[in-house]
């Protein structure tokens, strides 16, 4: 299957945090061809490890397959689902949004709603509509006709979008955050045959909202090397300044030098530097956003991994619809082909 056709399988899989299950299933498929062996931990982590030599350093690198989404929090005698947010979710962007609940009856087709804007007051219209005065209308005629069509507290609510190409190399979708990530560790696994080091790839859970499976997959892990594989802001969109968001799509990865739960430990910014200036692929350093990866955790973890972080620039990042480009996730892969190749030389 070609790189973009994985990213569309995983991008339009709905797997909001905590609900991961979708995704996990594909990602067990997708990686099992390429490892060894494949588990699944109590959480719900899945773990696929590729054997290298004895003795030589082991490596974990993660992506996480959850997204940011909703969930249902009252369903009004009416039958209007009231919600909460799962993860970091701008109110701004909810408005008539399509979305899908998951229920135990299956998934249903829903629309976020509000106030009509012809009714509202001149300072209201103004104002950002608070995401606890909005409802998802899944067309139900009362509370007991939402129930029966499998409507329940605390189902799952993703976006309702299907992925699609645009422009010579991007693409459009839901969750990309992190499923490009996904993408490129079943790549990154693909294209290494024989290794020294051992690798375990990790497709971690509820990382939007607390970096939770990758805490304790690291534990049980207790790698020597911790990689996150994952995305960040693209700033080159109009209104946003350099010093804002220096990061550029269609530049090459970004490799993390800090953000808010990390600063990369200098050898590890080392090993991605060489392996980037010996693979000739472009890439960005980045320094001061305000997010941070499942590399935060995993370099806490017992006496200490050290830790990095690399990223493919992504547009309209936790929004229904991100966008980025193909090249970017292939030097990606590039990059962390060749650093795993002679990670035995710096750990
Ligand atoms: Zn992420």
């Amino acid at each position: 299957m070609k790189l973009v056709d994985v990213l569309e399988k995983l991008s339009n899989a709905c797997g909001v945090a905590g609900r991961e299950e979708e995704v996990r299933v594909l990602m067990k498929k997708l990686l099992k061809p390429h490892v060894d062996e494949i588990k699944e931990d109590k959480l719900g982590n899945i773990i696929g490890i590729k054997k290298g030599k004895k003795n030589a350093p082991t490596v974990m690198l993660a992506a996480h397959m959850d997204e940011i989404g909703l969930m249902v929090k009252t369903i009004t005698k009416e039958g209007f689902l009231r919600f909460t947010k799962i993860g970091g979710i701008d109110d701004r962007i909810l408005i008539a949004q399509k979305v899908i609940v998951h229920t135990s009856k299956g998934p249903i087709r829903g629309v976020i709603g509000a106030k009509p804007p012809h009714i509202l007051k001149e300072e209201e219209r103004k104002k950002v509509v608070e995401a606890d005065k909005l409802f998802i209308d899944v067309g139900a005629t009362s509370k007991e006709d939402a129930q029966k069509m499998g409507v329940r507290i605390g189902d799952p609510v993703s976006f309702d979008i299907q992925f699609t190409r645009v422009g010579k190399d991007a693409v459009v979708g839901k969750a990309f955050d992190d499923r490009v990530g996904c993408v490129a560790l079943i790549e990154i696994l693909r294209r290494l045959q024989k290794i020294e080091c051992t690798i375990y790839a990790v497709g971690t859970i509820q990382e939007e909202v607390g970096l939770r499976g990758a805490t304790v997959a690291a534990f049980q892990l207790h790698p020597d090397v911790g990689m996150a594989l994952d995305v960040t802001v693209a700033g080159d969109t109009p209104g946003v300044q350099e010093a804002e968001a220096p990061i550029k799509m269609r530049k090459g990865p970004a490799i993390t030098v800090t953000d808010s739960g990390l600063i990369t430990h200098p050898k590890v910014l080392r090993w991605l530097i060489d392996a980037a200036e010996q693979s000739k692929v472009q890439y960005q350093l980045e320094t001061g956003l305000g997010g941070t990866t499942d590399a935060a955790r995993i370099s806490l973890s017992r006496e200490g991994v050290p830790s990095g972080v690399i990223s493919i620039p992504t547009r309209y990042i936790h929004s229904p619809a991100s966008l980025l480009s193909l090249n970017d996730l292939e030097k990606t892969v590039k990059l962390m082909v060749t650093a795993i190749k002679s990670v035995q030389k710096y750990f």
